[in-house]
C-alpha cells in the first residue's frame, strides 16, 4: 500500500523549493505549487507562490537587439493568478504556522489513489499545543474548483483560535527566477484588480485584456474583512474545521457572466475525486514487483501527468504542466510525442482533446505559413494560444518537425481507436495542411539527384541547428505527406477536400515529394546521418569536457556546440524507434551505438528513448540504465532543477519505457504486438491498457499474460503469434 503514497515525514528547508512542485496539484485547468498555506518565513529564494490556469496569460513586446522578418512580436506567458488558499491561525493571539513555536510529529502525505495532499504537524507554543491539518485536492470532475481543509483542534491549554481565510491578488509573475533566459518579462504587476465582492475578485490583464474571476465559498459563517490587494472572511472558535471551495474562472475559457458556481460541499467533492482516481488506476496502473521506489516512481510519473494535462480541448499541456513558471507555460511536440502516446492507451478522450486543440489553433498555424511565405500550416514550436512565441529561431521556428509531429500523433489516435467522426471533422484537415506546409517548403533539388529536400532545419537535438535534411524531420514529413495522400482518399469527395481547394494534381505532388524524399547514407559507416553534414564535423570530446562545463548551453556558445557532433537529445534515435518494423536489428544496433556516444542527454526527454531502443536490441543493461535515469527524476531532482516544474515529457516517457520498452508493445493499423523482456532486477512488471473498448492487463515475469479486465475479447500477438484474449 505505501507505495501509493509520497510522504515527506522530516521538514528539511532545502527540499521546501523542489517539494513545492513534487506536492504541486492541478487537473489540466488549475494549476497549484505545495506551498504552505499558512505561512512561510524561510528565505524567498526557496518558494514561489505559484496558482496557474491553462490558457491564460499575459503578452508583452519580446524584446529583439536585432529583429528579422516574422520573428513573433509578442510573447505568452502564463500567469501566475490570486492565490486563494491564503490562511491565518491565530493560536491565543500567537501566529501558528511552521516557522513559529515547535512542530512536531511533521508529516505531507501525497495520496495518489484519492488525488490529494495532506500536511498536518502539532504546534506548540508556551504550554499550548494544537494539532494542525491541511488537506488539498483540484478536483479532477470539476474543471474550475479546488478545496483545502484545514483542522486547528486543540491539544493543551488553548483558549481562543482565530483563522483568516484569505483570497490574495497580490501576485507577480518571477520571471527573473523562472525563466532567467528571457529579457522581456513580465517582471511587474500585469494582473490588475477591477471588482471585488463577498470572498470574490475580478482581475484583469494588462495587454491581453484576459478577465479571471477567483471565488471562495466556506463551510463556517465569518466575518469579512478586506485588505489592499484581497477579500478575506476570519473565524473564531476553538476546534475549527475550515473548508474552503475555491474557483476560477477566466475569460479564455468561459463566458464569465454565464458562469455557475458548484454547490457541492468539500466532502461531496472530495467523493468525487477518490471515484476518479480509482477508475484512472483501474485503467491505467503499472506495477513493478521487486523495487518499491520505482513502482512509487511509477505511479508519481502517471499521477502528474494525469493532472498537468488540458483536456477541454482548447488547451495543451506545458513542459512543466501547471506545476511552475518554468518555459512561460508553453507546449512543445512533448505534448503530441510523449504525452499523447499515453492517453491514447489509457485515456483516449484525453489525447482527442490534445489534438483537438490543435484543430483549434489551425488558422493561427495558417496565418503563421503565409508569414514564412509557405503554404497550408506551420505549427509552432512553443506557445500558449497557438502563434508562434519562440523568440530563438535556430532552436524555435526551425524545428518544423513540430508539424510531422502534431500530424503522426493525428494518424495514430486515429489508427488505434478508428474515431472516424475525429477524423473526419479535424485529423484530415490537419493532415492536408501540415502536408501543404511541407510541400511548398520543400525543394527538388539537382545535386541531390532530384530528390525532395527539407534544407534549413533543426531536427529534436537542440545541439545541431539550421541543417540540411535532418533524417527525423524528413521521415516524419514523408509519413505527414503519405497520410495526407491517404486522408484524401478516406474522405473522399467530401465537403472537407471541396473547401480546402484540394486537386488530384496536388496529391500527387505530396505523393512524388513522398516518395522521392532525400535520405543522406554514408555508405562506409553504414549509418544514416542525423543531417548532410553531420559527420563533415568534429565530434566534441565529452569524455574530456571538465565537468563544470555542462550543460553545454550554459557553458558555450551556440555556434561552438552547432559545429560540432554532438547530440542534446535523441534525434536520429527517435526517429528509427518510431519507424522501427522497417529496420533490422544489425541496423539499428549500429545506429544505436554511434549515435549514443554521442548524445549528452541535456534535455529530459532522451533517456526513455534510448531506453527503449536499447530494450529492443538486446542492451538490457543500458535499456535498465536509462529508464532509472529517466523513472525517478523528478522525485530525486536529478536535473537539479524540478524546484522550476516537473518535466512533463519525461512523465511520459518512463510511462513509454515500461510499455513500448520493456514491455514491446507496438500497434500496427491491424492491433497490438507485444515482445517483453524482463529486466533482471524485477520479478515481474505489468500495465493496464485501453485499446478499442477493451481494458488488457499485460504481465511479465517468466511468462507473459493477458488478462481482460473489461470490454469485448481482442486478439493480440505475442512474439508474432496470435492470442486470444478474455473469449
Ligand atoms: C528540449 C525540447 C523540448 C523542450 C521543452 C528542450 O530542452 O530540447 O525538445 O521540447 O525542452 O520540454
Amino acid at each position: 500500500m505505501s507505495n501509493w503514497f509520497i510522504v515527506e515525514d522530516k521538514y528539511n528547508i532545502d527540499d521546501h523549493y523542489k517539494n513545492e512542485t513534487i506536492y504541486a496539484l492541478s487537473n489540466g485547468f488549475i494549476g497549484t505549487r505545495g506551498t504552505f498555506v499558512e505561512g512561510f518565513e524561510g528565505p524567498k529564494s526557496k518558494t514561489i507562490e505559484g496558482n496557474f490556469i491553462n490558457g491564460f496569460y499575459e503578452s508583452e513586446t519580446i524584446l529583439y537587439g536585432e529583429k528579422g522578418h516574422a520573428f513573433p512580436d509578442v510573447s505568452q506567458t502564463m500567469l501566475n493568478v490570486p492565490n486563494a488558499k491564503g490562511i491565518e491561525i491565530l493560536v491565543d493571539g500567537e501566529a501558528c504556522h511552521m516557522f513559529t513555536g515547535s512542530v512536531t510529529n511533521y508529516k505531507r502525505v501525497l495520496d495518489m489513489k484519492s488525488g490529494t495532499v495532506t500536511r498536518s504537524y502539532t504546534w506548540t507554543s508556551n504550554g499550548k499545543v494544537v494539532n494542525v491539518s491541511i488537506e488539498q485536492f483540484v478536483s479532477m470532475t470539476h474543471k474550475h474548483v479546488m478545496g483545502l481543509r484545514l483542522t486547528v483542534e486543540p491539544v493543551a491549554n488553548i483558549g481562543h483560535v482565530v483563522v483568516k481565510s484569505f483570497i490574495d491578488g497580490d501576485v507577480i509573475n518571477d520571471t527573473p527566477r523562472t525563466n532567467a533566459r528571457i529579457d522581456y518579462g513580465p517582471y511587474e504587476k500585469v494582473l490588475h484588480e477591477v471588482e471585488r465582492g463577498h470572498m470574490t475578485m475580478k482581475h484583469k490583464t494588462q495587454t491581453t485584456g484576459f478577465e479571471l474571476i477567483t471565488s471562495v465559498r466556506h463551510n463556517l459563517e465569518g466575518e469579512k474583512f478586506e485588505t489592499l490587494h484581497g477579500v478575506g472572511e476570519t473565524f473564531e472558535g476553538q476546534h475549527i474545521v475550515l473548508d474552503k471551495v475555491i474557483e476560477y474562472h477566466a475569460t479564455t475559457d468561459e463566458v464569465l457572466n454565464q458562469v455557475v458556481l458548484c454547490q457541492q460541499s468539500y466532502d461531496e467533492l472530495l467523493v468525487e475525486q477518490r471515484a476518479y482516481f480509482d477508475s484512472f488506476w483501474a485503467s491505467a496502473d503499472v506495477t513493478i514487483s521487486g523495487d518499491e521506489s520505482l513502482q512509487l516512481g511509477m505511479r508519481f510519473n502517471m499521477f502528474h501527468l494525469l493532472q498537468a494535462t488540458g483536456r477541454d480541448g482548447r488547451t495543451s499541456v506545458g513542459a512543466k504542466g501547471l506545476t511552475g513558471e518554468g518555459y512561460e507555460g508553453h507546449c512543445f511536440w512533448d505534448t503530441e510525442m510523449y504525452a499523447a502516446p499515453f492517453f491514447m492507451y489509457t485515456k483516449p478522450e484525453v489525447a482527442k482533446a490534445l489534438l483537438t486543440y490543435r484543430y483549434h489553433t489551425l488558422e493561427q498555424a495558417k496565418a503563421r505559413a503565409k508569414e514564412m511565405d509557405c503554404a497550408g500550416a506551420l505549427y509552432p514550436w512553443r506557445t500558449i494560444n497557438g502563434e508562434e512565441a519562440s523568440p530563438y529561431f535556430p532552436a524555435g521556428t526551425a524545428q518544423y518537425h513540430i508539424n510531422a509531429d502534431i500530424a503522426f500523433a493525428v494518424q495514430k489516435y486515429f489508427d488505434m481507436t478508428q474515431d472516424e467522426t475525429f477524423f473526419n471533422e479535424m485529423g484530415a484537415e490537419i493532415l492536408i495542411e501540415t502536408a501543404r506546409f511541407y510541400y511548398s517548403y520543400g525543394d527538388y533539388i539537382p545535386s541531390k539527384n532530384n530528390k525532395f529536400c527539407l534544407n534549413g532545419v533543426t531536427g529534436p537535438d537542440e545541439y545541431t541547428a539550421i541543417v540540411n535534411n535532418n533524417f527525423y524531420t524528413n521521415i516524419l514529413a514523408k509519413e505527414n505527406l503519405l497520410n495526407a495522400v491517404k486522408a484524401v482518399e478516406i474522405i473522399g469527395n467530401s465537403k472537407l477536400v471541396k473547401e480546402l481547394k484540394v486537386t488530384s494534381d496536388e496529391v500527387a505532388n505530396w505523393q512524388h515529394a513522398a516518395d522521392n524524399m532525400y535520405f543522406a547514407y554514408d555508405e562506409e559507416k553504414q549509418l544514416f546521418p542525423q543531417d548532410d553534414s553531420f559527420f563533415e564535423k568534429a565530434i566534441w570530446d565529452i569524455e574530456n569536457t571538465p565537468k563544470e562545463k555542462f550543460p553545454l548551453l550554459d557553458n558555450y556558445h551556440p555556434l561552438m556546440i552547432y559545429k560540432k557532433q554532438v547530440c542534446k537529445q535523441a534525434d536520429l534515435i527517435l526517429a528509427l524507434f518510431l519507424q522501427e518494423h522497417k529496420y533490422d536489428t544489425d541496423m539499428l544496433k549500429r545506429h544505436y551505438d554511434y549515435y549514443e556516444k554521442v548524445t549528452v542527454h541535456e534535455s529530459s526527454l532522451s533517456f526513455c528513448i534510448h531506453s527503449i531502443l536499447a530494450a529492443h536490441i538486446g542492451y538490457e543493461e543500458q535499456a535498465y540504465d536509462y529508464f532509472m535515469k529517466s523513472a525517478r527524476l523528478d522525485l530525486d531532482d536529478l536535473h537539479g532543477n524540478t524546484h522550476a516544474g516537473i518535466h512533463m515529457a519525461n512523465l511520459a516517457g518512463t510511462w513509454m519505457c515500461i510499455t513500448h520498452g520493456f514491455g514491446g508493445m507496438t500497434m500496427d493499423g491491424e492491433g497490438l504486438s507485444f515482445a517483453p523482456v524482463l529486466p533482471k532486477k524485477w520479478d515481474s512488471f505489468s500495465f493496464v491498457i485501453n485499446f478499442r473498448g477493451t481494458t488488457l492487463k499485460v504481465t511479465v515475469s517468466e511468462t507473459v499474460e493477458f488478462e481482460k479486465l473489461s470490454g469485448p475479447s481482442i486478439d493480440v500477438k505475442l512474439f508474432g503469434k496470435t492470442v486470444r484474449v478474455g473469449g
